[in-house]
């Protein structure tokens, strides 16, 4: 069986059921049909976290991403995921806290780009994953250069993640609004496009997109449970 994968997740419940989806799918496919995935979940309020985000308080967060990761260490979790891209904004800091490996979604996306040769894609996420560098600087740091939309469509992206996605709501032409955007992004030489935030695969996936998609919520599960499995 799989060591116990540690998940920080609310952020939003919509993208840690697929994270939760995901192992499961995976160990069944490991260890036969009935087997399950060994999880610990730490769920934080998500109003709390958008509402910190809002007011620039990532010392808040950081605290509340530390309080989780120690609880997940000591329930017995043998690796931390922190199931949003834009909270690894707080991973030096649980980094600190915790003996255990916090694997970062980011570097697990890097090396399945990496697999393919493509060395610029396109990144949609919130306007944090996007605009602050601590997301791309993982990506440059492997050599993989990345574009994102213009200021009035990372609005659309962001506001679409905030205000539908979170609450699981797939409107068709939000839908539309992101396809556009991507098929600007390819025009601009995008080779790929990494959906870099973790509800966005629940509205694009991979038959809509002309160019490789990379699935940030399926990696990061994945690249946790491969690390995990006791030969
Ligand atoms: N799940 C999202 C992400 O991957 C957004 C929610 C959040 O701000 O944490 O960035």
């Amino acid at each position: 069986m799989n060591k116990t994968i540690g998940l920080i997740g609310g952020m939003t419940p919509e993208s840690t059921i697929l994270y939760y989806r995901t192992l499961n799918k995976l160990a069944a496919s490991r260890f036969g049909k009935i087997h399950s995935c060994n999880v610990l979940l730490e769920s934080v309020d998500f109003g709390m976290v958008s509402k910190f985000q809002k007011e620039n308080r990532w010392d808040l967060l950081n605290e509340m991403m530390v309080k989780s990761a120690k609880n997940l260490e000591k329930g017995g979790a043998k690796c931390i995921l922190i199931c949003a891209n834009t909270m690894h904004l707080a991973i030096d800091e649980v980094r600190k806290y915790v003996k255990i490996p916090v694997l970062h979604i980011a570097d697990a996306t890097a090396i399945v780009i990496e697999k393919t040769n493509l060395s610029k894609v396109a990144l949609l996420g919130t306007k944090y994953t996007m605009e602050k560098t601590f997301y791309k600087d993982v990506l440059t740091d492997n050599n993989i250069e990345t574009i994102i939309p213009h200021e009035a469509d990372r609005d659309r992206i962001h506001d679409i993640i905030y205000n539908e996605l979170a609450f699981g709501e797939l409107n068709p032409e939000s839908k539309q609004e992101y396809l556009r955007i991507i098929n600007e992004l390819i025009e601009q030489g995008a080779e790929g496009v990494i959906l870099g935030c973790t509800e966005i695969p629940l509205l694009i996936q991979q038959e809509d997109v002309s160019v490789p998609v990379f699935d940030t919520t399926t990696i990061h599960a994945t690249e946790a449970f491969n690390q995990m499995v006791n030969e």
